[in-house]
């Protein structure tokens, strides 16, 4: 079940990196948007890399920006 958005950039990431088809990136601005969106909201891009790597690369990417222990051990694999 999605959650509301949480301000814990890391737990976004992680629950990202756990669905990576429930996602895409915008190739504009690298925002990870929902598969169901048809336009980016940060910059209107419509041009998306939708591949389970990239999402899951970009949502690492995130997470680590505000810091470095994202916890990968509950993802649940
Ligand atoms: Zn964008």
């Amino acid at each position: 079940m999605p959650e509301p958005t949480s301000p814990n950039r890391a737990t976004t990431a992680a629950k990202i990196a756990a669905n990576p088809i429930g996602y895409k990136v915008c190739e504009g601005c690298d925002s990870i948007v929902g598969s169901a969106a048809s336009l980016c909201p940060n910059c209107h891009s419509y041009r998306f890399e939708a591949s389970a790597e990239r999402v899951i690369r970009q949502a690492h990417l995130l997470g680590t920006r505000e810091q470095t222990s994202v916890t990968l051990q509950d993802l649940g694999s």
